[in-house]
């Protein structure tokens, strides 16, 4: 008897101890699914889900806790699918690779993971860096650093001298041959080799450039980089290990060649034609244009020695061109993730997507969709994230204002929650 009424009193108070509840009071909720905010909700968090989400502000229990959002905009957390979190722009910084040691990316890294978490982005999607993003991702998982969930392609797959082969422009004798091991591949075998690595590696999807590229140091952005078979394979080995291909992108020949081999997401996509679009929307591809990247690249072009003689013009032209093409894309019907490039602009700032979207002819509501439960769907995540819905995990933002009168807005978080922690209130 003694006994039961101890395991009672232990029952009851572990259960006082864990089912704490978080009731957010959201004065406007966009929920990520709806077209149309609602007024006066309460979602309602326990541990790192969402477990509940009432019409008005219910009132907690005497355990619970209260978060007053009555005044602000709430979103799910969004979602950056193109971002590299190694790095950032700087003015001449083409040599750093070669100064630059692992611990030192590192430690860098870590002040942009926590800047773009505060920036209301709960999640990325990581395309490409030297493998220290695999670290990144592991710290923020096990919350020894704070920064986003991230989901990493770790080092990019290119072809010999293609956008994010690593020795390009190397001295002859420092060049070597790098090969799918590093990243490069000539041929289907090679292909399949470059993704087990990557399995090998700890990535989470996989990223190749299936053309030229802006800020590598080779002539051409946008030449075909990859054959059709090369590409067939890379998508057919990623399939074994759950991965997705993401294709960067520039010119159209290469882009065509991707869809068709079957990648999941077209990155960039600036000289998009008719029929690409036409492809994309038969093969269901996505669409992460990086308007911002393009804007930005184009700016610090016209500045005197920010980027080398080689990489200047190829900024120049391409930039200026994604805005255009992603109104385009929008216009057509062609699915659209958000995504920004950020590091080829300073992290942090990757909320202004939203309004060069907006801009180009977007709904505000289509833009806040492409980045929570669109950004989802193409990560392979749409169980788990991009809405505010019972049973997802529980990452949420808040803004001041009305994001879907003013773009500004999406600047002004002033709340965020990610898997049911608060970094920012
Ligand atoms: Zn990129």
């Amino acid at each position: 008897m003694k006994k039961t009424i101890l395991l009672i009193c232990f029952a009851s108070l572990y259960t006082i101890s864990f089912a704490q509840k978080t009731f957010i009071w959201c004065g406007t909720l966009i929920d990520g699914i709806s077209d149309q905010p609602k007024k006066n909700m309460t979602i309602i968090v326990e541990k790192n889900k969402i477990t509940g989400i009432e019409n008005g502000y219910s009132n907690p229990g005497t355990n619970d806790k209260t978060i007053d959002l009555k005044a602000r905009t709430v979103t799910p957390g969004w979602i950056d699918m193109h971002v590299h979190m190694e790095s950032e722009t700087k003015k001449g910084n083409a040599a750093d690779k070669f100064i630059q040691n692992p611990p030192d990316i590192a430690f860098e890294s870590i002040g942009y993971a926590k800047v773009t978490l505060m920036a209301g982005f709960t999640t990325v999607r990581d395309l490409g860096g030297s493998g220290v993003n695999v670290s990144l991702r592991n710290a923020i998982n096990k919350g020894s650093v704070t920064g986003p969930r991230i989901f990493t392609a770790g080092k990019s797959i290119a072809t010999t001298g293609g956008h994010a082969d690593p020795t390009n422009s190397y001295r002859k004798d420092l060049m070597g041959d790098p090969g799918p091991k590093e990243g490069v591949i000539n041929g289907p075998e090679e292909a399949y080799h470059a993704v087990r690595q990557r399995y090998k590696d700890g990535s989470d999807l996989i990223k190749i450039t299936a053309t030229g590229g802006v800020l590598s140091q080779a002539k051409d952005g946008a030449n075909a980089q990859f054959t059709e078979e090369e590409v067939k394979a890379i998508v057919t080995a990623a399939k074994d290990y759950g991965f997705k291909v993401a294709a960067h992108a520039h010119g159209a020949e290469g882009m065509k060649r991707a869809i068709r081999g079957g990648v999941s997401s077209i990155e960039h996509g600036s000289y998009m034609d008719d029929e690409a679009i036409k492809l994309m929307k038969q093969y269901g591809t996505w669409y992460v244009p990086t308007i911002i990247a393009g804007k930005s690249v184009a700016d610090s072009a016209k500045i005197p020695g920010y980027y080398t003689e080689v990489v200047t013009p190829k900024a120049l032209a391409i930039g200026p061109l994604i805005q255009k093409t992603f109104a385009r894309a929008y216009k057509e019907g062609v699915k659209i993730a958000f995504g920004t490039d950020a590091g080829v602009y300073k992290h942090g700032m990757n909320w202004m997507e939203f309004g060069y979207m907006i801009e180009a002819g977007m709904k505000p509501m289509d833009a806040i969709k492409s980045a929570t439960i669109n950004a989802a769907d193409l990560l392979g995540q749409k169980e788990m994230l991009g809405s505010i819905e019972v049973n997802k995990l529980a990452d949420i933002v808040a803004v001041d204002g009305d994001p879907l009168t003013d773009s500004k807005v999406f600047g002004k978080v002033v709340f965020v929650m990610k898997d049911g922690v608060v970094y920012k209130q």
